[in-house]
């Protein structure tokens, strides 16, 4: 199972949020789940990539050429795949990945979130979506998704496109029931 991690680019956080994004890494090597992810050595990208490599699971980068340039890709991926866009980039990942883990991020990590949520709720693919919420940190974004459902803005039966965990260990028993069902 392929699974593309989304997740911030900082390196400015406090220690848990890239100690949770290396937890997640070494359970993807640990259960032989390839990482597709936007090839950055920075931040909880760099984190989880460096972590999964150290337990020799198997990395896919997919970055624009323009971020490259800037040396921010992370040259140890197993297959670092260039685009020349970054739509043509969320492209690729998507269609890659078997699910869709969303760490903690910022603007970046929203848009990718929001993107993969809105093409499962218009049929484009029925893929698990996970989003983990370290920290409480997505409390307010869910309450924002929850005025959405109160409002009609969505239909109630949407709820299914996205599932809620805690922490890691969450996350990870999530996709082993995406895997076995
Ligand atoms: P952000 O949450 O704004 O830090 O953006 C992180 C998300 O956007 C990641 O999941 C990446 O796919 C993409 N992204 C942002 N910055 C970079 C970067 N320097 N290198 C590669 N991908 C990036």
């Amino acid at each position: 199972m392929n699974i593309c991690v989304y997740c911030s680019s900082s390196n400015n956080l406090t220690a848990n949020y890239y100690a949770a994004a290396r937890e997640l890494g070494i359970a993807m090597a640990q259960h032989r789940w390839p990482l597709i992810y936007g090839g950055g050595s920075v931040g909880l990208m760099g984190e989880i990539a460096r972590a999964v490599h150290e337990y020799h699971g198997y990395v896919v980068g997919v970055i624009p050429q323009a971020l490259l340039d800037r040396e921010v890709g992370y040259h140890a991926s197993d297959e670092l795949i260039v685009t020349e866009t970054m739509r043509q980039r969320k492209q690729t990942m998507d269609d890659r990945a078997d699910a869709f883990v969303t760490l903690p991020g910022g603007f970046g990590t929203l848009e990718e979130l929001l993107e993969i949520i809105t093409h499962r709720q218009l049929g484009y693919h029925d893929k698990p979506i996970i989003i983990v919420n370290l920290n409480n940190f997505y409390d307010p974004l869910l309450q924002q998704f929850e005025e959405i459902f109160a409002q009609q803005f969505t239909d109630q039966r949407h709820r299914r496109l996205y599932q809620v965990v805690e922490d890691v260990p969450a996350a990870v028993t999530a996709l082993q029931q995406a895997l076995a069902g």
